[in-house]
């Protein structure tokens, strides 16, 4: 079977992209069981950080590899915490952290306000210097929470509402979070370019 490694090392990323990429019939690698460190993010957009994940684990493994940036937008917030989404309440912050300065900052925002979205830039490289990366791009749109609810999923699922379910997406079953958010759209589209052009 061939193998791809997963440019991850969140945990939560990777048992939603494992079980989002069981269709394509790769044995998929999570970087950690590989050797591979996390790298730095240093770029302004979502698109350059998936690169360089993807990239960076295909060099240290010389496999396939597929990386997601990801994150959360909140247009009143000018677009806040977007590519700063996991380290947004600081270098060593954690979900519990990072959803608590999303309320604090958006304390007082109603309604129309309070509308978000999550962001999923997906990359898929067949080597370290690929010159031709297949992109796919998957949005979910929601609002956010006055208060966290659920226990599923991971990052700022508590404080996520999917406009069309009326619970958030820590309340939501793995399998209906998948089919619904940007990471599961992403994966789809990643997963046809993939059996099309390699
Ligand atoms: P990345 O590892 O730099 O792509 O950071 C992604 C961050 O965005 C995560 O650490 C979460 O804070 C947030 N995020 C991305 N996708 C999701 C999701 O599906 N649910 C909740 N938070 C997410």
């Amino acid at each position: 079977m061939q193998q791809l490694v997963l440019a991850t090392g969140n945990s939560g990323k990777l048992a939603e992209m494992q079980v989002l990429l069981s269709p394509l019939g790769f044995e998929v690698l999570p970087q950690s069981e590989l050797g591979v460190d996390d790298i730095d993010e240093p770029g302004p957009g979502f698109i350059e950080n998936a690169l360089i994940k993807a990239r960076h684990a295909s060099r240290v493994t010389g496999l396939p590899a597929i990386a997601d940036d990801s994150g959360l937008v909140v247009p009143a917030l000018a677009g806040a915490p977007g590519v700063y989404s996991a380290r947004y309440a600081g270098k060593d912050a954690n979900a519990a952290n990072n959803n608590l300065k999303l309320l604090t900052d958006m304390a007082g925002l109603k309604g129309a306000d309070r509308k978000a979205y999550f962001i999923c830039q997906a990359v898929a490289v067949v080597s370290a210097d690929d010159p031709l990366p297949l992109l796919a791009l998957g949005r979910w749109h929601g609002t956010i929470l006055e208060s966290p609810r659920g226990v599923e999923g991971f990052g700022y699922d508590p404080l996520f509402t999917p406009g069309t379910e009326g619970c958030s997406a820590a309340e939501l079953p793995a399998a209906v979070k998948n089919k619904l958010s940007h990471r599961g759209l992403a994966m789809q589209q990643l997963i046809e370019q993939i059996r099309t052009f390699w």
